[in-house]
């Protein structure tokens, strides 16, 4: 209870991978009161701009309030039953893999747990990837590189205790604002120095101790010369590096690396070294700007590299960590919700674990081999060898690479299901059939958060309209299409149940992900659950990982991994001069359906704009508010110049929230190219190539 005598509600803000801690209390007028959780471990009270206006944003304003077929409204039971059928009636023609799902980081735990028992344990197919794709898959597969699974080694308190965090790729100041709010506290409390390393001066910059604003896409090259001065100045932690592999490769990989392509003076990579090497306590976030790039998995590996060799990693205050962008982009890892990956950290590859899983499901069939992940994806939706899709709380025809081309592919899909709260969004407008999902104040269920702590999302509203749960929606779906005995669920928490008892595969099998002491858990244990970080077994509660030094390859120990610098995929030429880098806004979220329905966010940057160096501007004849013209060989956008020496000669930024409902000649994804990273499948959304011209030049 607060001063008002009604009772609130706990619950997780669903916007970033911070995963705050909400207290919620209905207002009376369809709106919501909140405050900061002051008992949350990710936040202690503490809430940001977006945060702490999620109040205003649950209004009916453009709900889906009804399932629409072909554009007029439908009930459940003929849009579902249209839905099994399609579905059904394609697996029998074509295949199991002409069908698949595209979810979403907004899916809690359970929701997600249930498509992908569909998708790989009855469909047969692992044709279900994930918009967390474009977001974190290349930190993925760097863990699974250098640990052997997907762990993330570093905690939020680790930022408390650091007297170094270097913030890689990385605006927290205004992408995971509560986050940096620690960094701040700590610099007052102990004096932590702050080092950002990003081709652009962002908002994070005004406190940090030192900026490299490195060319786009050197990050392998920068750490590479970390790696050389480590080692030179006799930093290394001889003990620790018994415990990995791959040492004199990497290092002989380091050596013949070139640090000049960071475009850094060496004097300035010197003192960033020192400066690392005479600090015991590191801590490196990373974020999009490392993971979003065609060597998004060698840069992350690169980072990791420098860690493993100095021993900062599994002690308080030390160890790369990885920030999500999006509030259960980690469940969704855990529940194996992307395409090449099985639930509970297990691998699709492995015959012993497909078969675990499958008997454990008690399941027709399971895919021997990873599914398409997101480019690919909608590449097969385009060339037709998809034939029915289902997209589930995502905006692909706005927020994917390329997005003229992906609207162009979904448009041509012979059957295209959306699941969303709103019709009001580029993708759903193209959907044979449109299933109203309740939204994150009306579901229940669990998240976790980028440092592995699971916590309740609580339903505080009733569902308006017809709109049900994602959970209960697929589980329908499944039952039609003759799974019954399999999707019999009746709340969230029999799915996390069994979800729980399923992880005890994990540590079977030798992997990190295991929650089976939550497998008994009973339904008023799970309605007061409160946040815990995984592991959760009979014998552990949370905890660090790798303080013991032993990882998750099958000999126990770490990897480095010898990393060389690639350009970014596509090249600079004359007709494209310019590197366009693409992000968000300290108060906008993805592509604006929820905050923009607050006004007082919206008030921030209300209109999409570019930001152009001054020289450059000058060059172009363009001047301050101008409309400029921004052209890739993929498409074009029309925004509003904003002179700046935030960023360098020769680069663009511009946000990527506006679309085709808010700003149609502002997709920015339109123009960023579809290069993905080899191993994790990433898009490069930070380093395309673009024209830039006065809207009115010739
Ligand atoms: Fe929500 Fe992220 Fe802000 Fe926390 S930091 S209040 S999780 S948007």
């Amino acid at each position: 209870m607060d001063g008002s005598g009604l009772p609130e509600t706990r619950s997780t803000c669903p916007y970033c991978g911070v995963g705050c801690g909400v207290l919620l209390r209905p207002d009376g007028q369809g709106g919501l009161d909140m405050r900061g959780d002051p008992d949350h471990p990710a936040n202690f009270g503490r809430l940001c701009s977006k945060g702490s206006a999620l109040g205003e944003t649950v209004g009916l304003d453009q709900r889906l309030l009804t399932p629409r077929v072909d554009g007029r409204q439908s009930d459940w039971d003929s849009a579902l039953g249209l839905v099994a059928s399609r579905f059904s009636q394609t697996i029998a023609e074509h295949g199991p893999d002409s069908v698949a799902f595209y979810v979403s980081g907004q899916l809690l735990t359970e929701d997600y747990y249930v498509a992908n028992k569909l998708m790989k344990g009855f469909i047969g197919s692992a044709n279900i990837d994930t918009n967390s794709r474009l977001c974190m898959a290349s930190s993925v597969a760097g863990h699974k590189r250098a640990f052997g699974t997907d762990t993330v080694p570093g905690t939020y308190e680790d930022i408390d205790a650091a007297d170094l965090v270097v913030l890689v790729g990385s605006n927290l100041a205004w992408c995971h604002p509560v986050l940096h709010q620690r960094v701040l506290a700590a610099r007052k409390a102990r004096g932590t120095k702050i080092v950002v390393i990003d081709p652009r001066r962002t908002a994070s910059c005004d406190s940090a101790d030192m900026h490299l604003a490195l060319e786009p896409g050197s990050d392998v090259a920068l750490f590479n010369r970390l790696l050389v001065k480590l080692y030179e100045g006799g930093a290394l932690d001889k003990g620790f590096l018994a415990h990995t592999n791959g040492f004199d490769d990497t290092l002989h990989a380091a050596f013949s690396d070139d640090p000049s392509v960071t475009g850094l003076e060496r004097v300035r990579i010197d003192k960033f070294c020192e400066l690392w090497m005479r600090t015991e306590k590191v801590v490196t976030i990373y974020s999009q700007g490392v993971n979003q790039s065609s060597s998004g998995s060698d840069k992350v590996n690169a980072i990791l590299n420098c860690h493993l060799a100095t021993g900062r990693i599994g002690k308080s205050g030390c160890g790369p960590l990885s920030v999500t962008g999006q509030p259960n982009a980690m469940g969704g890892r855990e529940v194996g919700g992307l395409a090449n990956m099985l639930a509970c950290h297990l691998d699709i590859e492995n015959a012993d674990h497909r078969a675990a899983v499958r008997d454990f499901w008690d399941a027709p069939r399971i895919p021997d081999a990873p599914g398409l992940k997101a480019v690919d994806m909608f590449r097969a939706v385009g060339d037709g060898r998809i034939k029915a899709l289902w997209i589930i709380h995502t905006n692909p025809a706005v927020s994917m690479p390329e997005a003229d081309a992906v609207r162009d592919s979904i448009a041509a899909c012979p059957f295209t299901v959306v699941s969303d709260i709103t019709e009001q969004t580029d993708t759903a407008r193209l959907a044979d059939v449109l299933l109203p999902a309740t939204a994150w104040a009306e579901k229940d269920g669990t998240v976790t958060n980028s440092d592995r702590t699971i916590s309740r999302q609580r339903a505080v509203l009733p569902p308006p309209g017809a709109a049900r749960p994602d959970w209960e929606i697929l589980a329908e779906v499944g039952r039609r299409m003759g799974y019954s005995a399999a999707f019999d669920y009746s709340s969230p928490a029999e799915i996390f149940r069994e979800y729980a008892a399923l992880s005890s595969l994990g540590s079977h099998f030798g992997r990190d992900f295991d929650i089976s002491a939550f497998a008994a858990l009973s339904d008023r244990d799970y309605a007061t659950l409160a946040p815990v970080r995984w592991p959760v077994t009979a014998s552990r509660r949370g905890g660090r990982f790798f303080a013991d030094r032993r990882f998750f390859h099958s000999d126990g120990k770490a990897k480095l991994l010898p990393v060389r610098w690639r350009p970014p995929a596509a090249k600079t030429e004359p007709r494209y001069p310019f590197r366009l880098n693409t992000g968000r806004l300290r108060d906008q979220w993805h592509t604006m359906t929820r905050t923009g329905l607050s006004p007082r966010l919206a008030a921030h940057l209300p209109e999409p704009f570019a930001e152009i160096h001054p020289g450059d501007a000058s060059r172009l004849g363009i001047a301050r508010a101008d409309l400029v013209r921004l052209t890739s060989p993929t498409g074009t956008a029309i925004l509003r110049a904003r002179l700046t020496d935030t960023v360098n000669p020769g680069q663009v930024f511009a946000p990527m929230h506006w679309t085709g409902e808010t700003a149609p000649s502002a997709r920015i994804d339109a123009l960023v190219a579809a290069a993905t990273d080899p191993v994790s499948g990433q898009p490069e959304s930070k380093a395309s190539v673009v024209a830039v011209s006065r809207f009115d030049a010739a």
